[in-house]
């Protein structure tokens, strides 16, 4: 086989996102569950190189070679090519090709429009490696303007009241910023100060973000009828009540899950993902005409039973070293 169950690509002894470190790996993109610090040499695009150097330091591998999408790269007798994966900047897919086989590992993604990341590309193959986090018919992703558009009514009829919006810190902060700016909020949005080098890093590499602030050390009072942009954790936290009475929202496509947006004690969930739901899953399945679907990262059993009447060969894989608890713990 081209590719093993721990996405080894034995041929060239490297691994794809792999969990522990390894002498050569490809990483898909900068979230913590796909890119570990520690590696000998990455591969990978030039935007999730710059974004695991911000992250992890400079020296988090001992190199780096920067691919661009679209570039195939022949190592010995195997191509490594990769495409948009439309889930985060430079998040990539890659296809590893060898004497006619064609394999895609997806990494995470999706294919709704984002201007914060590259348009997620189709890409044919023989075998498919496809995430599965929202792998289950129940969820249908809405319209994520539409969320938009219900955070900026909320914000307009309470006019007292500021607005906390949860966000993981890579990805979602600058997808939400960038869906309030195409929904024409252009008025100053407040960061909390673990978004702020992500923020600039984002504009750095060609996405406008428009008007951002630190929100530390705003004056509590004129903070009435903004948007505050913090991780999940910090709007539950001390580091909320400098803020008038505000209203905790959150960010991410688990809040479709109701119980779950009750646990987290979030006032106005804001079903935004930044993965394929179920029937995008489906319709990327067919598309890449793939006889053999290799499923991950998520609800593995439904897709696979899926394949599987669809006459396909499926399976599940359960990789060491994710720890995609169901978004959670995991970044998304
Ligand atoms: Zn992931
Ligand atoms: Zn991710």
């Amino acid at each position: 086989m081209l590719l093993d169950r721990n996405l080894h690509i034995r041929a060239i002894d490297t691994y794809i996102d792999p969990g522990v470190p390894r002498e050569r790996a490809i990483i898909t993109h900068g979230h913590a569950d796909h890119a570990r610090s520690g590696h000998g040499a990455v591969l990978a695009t030039p935007d999730t190189i710059a974004i695991m150097k911000v992250r992890y330091g400079e020296d988090c591998a001992g190199r780096f070679q920067p691919l661009d999408f679209g570039v195939p790269l022949a190592i010995d007798a195997v191509t490594i090519t990769l495409y948009p994966a439309g889930h985060i900047l430079g998040s990539a897919q890659v296809l590893v090709e060898h004497r006619g086989q064609r394999v895609v590992v997806t990494g995470d993604y999706k294919r709704l429009a984002d201007r914060t990341a590259q348009p997620y590309e189709l890409v044919e193959c023989d075998l498919l490696v496809t995430e599965a986090t929202f792998g289950l018919p129940v969820f249908q992703h809405p319209h994520p303007l539409a969320e938009i558009g219900r955070l900026l009514k909320s914000v307009a009829d309470q006019p007292e009241r500021s607005h906390l919006v949860g966000c993981y810190a890579l990805g979602k902060a600058q997808r939400v910023i960038a869906l309030l700016r195409d929904a024409g909020w252009d008025g100053p949005i407040y960061l909390h100060g673990a978004m702020i080098r992500l923020c600039e890093l984002y504009e750095d590499l060609g996405v406008p973000l428009g008007d951002l602030r630190p929100a530390t050390g705003a004056a509590k009072a004129e903070m009435a009828g903004q948007i505050i942009i913090a991780p999940p954790s910090a709007i539950r936290d001390r580091w909320s009540r400098r803020f008038p009475d505000p209203v905790t929202c959150q960010a991410s496509g688990w809040m479709s899950v109701k119980q779950r947006a009750r646990q987290a004690l979030v006032e106005l969930p804001l079903v935004i993902s930044d993965h394929c739901d179920w029937g995008e899953l489906g319709q990327t399945i067919n598309e890449t005409k793939a006889g053999t679907v290799w499923v991950t990262h998520g609800r593995e059993d439904a897709l696979v039973y899926w394949c599987r009447m669809q006459g396909l060969a499926a399976e599940p894989l359960n990789i060491q070293g994710f720890e995609d608890d169901g978004g959670e713990g995991a970044e998304e």
